[in-house]
Parts: C-alpha cells; structure tokens; sequence
C-alpha cells in the first residue's frame, strides 16, 4: 500500500489495511507471518518534513533458538517515522549533521510505501532471542535428542577438560 502524498488533505491523512501473509515479505526465511497483519496510522506533512506513525498488530511464528521449535509471538507495536525531503536532506548535508537527522530517513516522490515501514517495524519488534520456554532444555550435544521430550540417557560431561587436567596436578 502506497500514500500518495498528493491526496493529503491540508497536509494530513489517516491510513488502515491488513495484509494477507503473503503480501509482506519480512526477508527472513526463519520467520513466518501468521495471523493477517493490521496497521493503522496517519500521515502529517509539515513543511519539508513528514511523519508516519501508527500502530502495527500482528503475529510471528520463529524458531526457538534452543530447540528450533515453533514459537508464536504476538506483536503489537506503536511506531514513528520521520521523512525529509531529499533537497532538505542534501541541505542538512552541508550543515552539521546532529542525531535527530541521522535518524531520519528521506523520501522523494509522491508517495510513501506503508508496506516497507510495516516489515521494517515488524522486525525492529522481534526479539533478537527467543525462547519456546524460559527452561527449554534444547538438544543433547552427544545425541541430538530433543532433551525437552524426555532424557535421552547421556551424560554429559560437567567438568570442562582444562579444568581435569589442573584436577590432576594437584
Ligand atoms: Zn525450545
Ligand atoms: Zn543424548
């Protein structure tokens, strides 16, 4: 979905949509989108500035980094977003650049893709770990057994081998 910035009326515009899985690509095999995905927001344009905010629901299906098992993630997150316009850009370029800018991100044209901010939001709201459970077991490093459905018999060593050899010399 694209906001034309033309249709802004008095600088303002409300926005709503829900996507089908498969509208948005997050660029990242390892995490599915499940339920639709609904955004809703408003676009102000002052100036040379413009800002899109609004709120981002979703749901997440990734990889328990221990056992590699489906998690589900609800996302529900509040964003905003600032543009310039290009030429206020390379003028800000000559100046000093402060951190505000930097953190701006610049838009030229006549439109603003809701699409982008949305994939870009949802990923900046998953966490860089997850979890399927705070005591997921994970696999057996001998085995490979999913240690979570049960022991698998193995024992593990628990003294790290540099430490036996220090064990011995004493
Ligand atoms: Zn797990
Ligand atoms: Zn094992």
């Amino acid at each position: 979905m694209r906001m034309e910035l033309i249709n802004l009326e008095g600088g303002k515009g409300d926005f709503a949509h829900a996507y089908e899985p498969e509208q948005l690509d997050l660029g990242d095999e390892r995490i599915k989108l499940g339920s639709p995905t609904s955004v809703v927001g408003k676009v102000r344009k002052v100036g040379t500035e413009l800002v899109v905010s609004g709120r981002i629901e979703t749901c997440v299906q990734v990889d328990c980094d221990r056992c590699l098992g489906p998690i589900q993630l609800p996302i529900g997150t509040d964003f905003s977003v600032e543009y310039i316009t290009g030429s206020a850009y390379e003028e800000s370029q000559t100046a000093e650049l402060t951190d505000e800018l930097m953190s701006v991100s610049v838009f030229d044209g006549d439109s603003i893709d809701i699409d982008e901010i949305v994939q870009e939001q949802i990923l900046l709201s998953i966490p860089t770990r997850s979890l399927c459970r705070v005591d997921c077991k994970g696999f057996c490093e001998k085995c490979g057994a999913d240690k979570n459905a049960g022991d698998c018999g193995c024992v593990e060593k628990e003294i790290d081998p540099r430490w036996a050899a220090l064990k011995d010399l004493i």
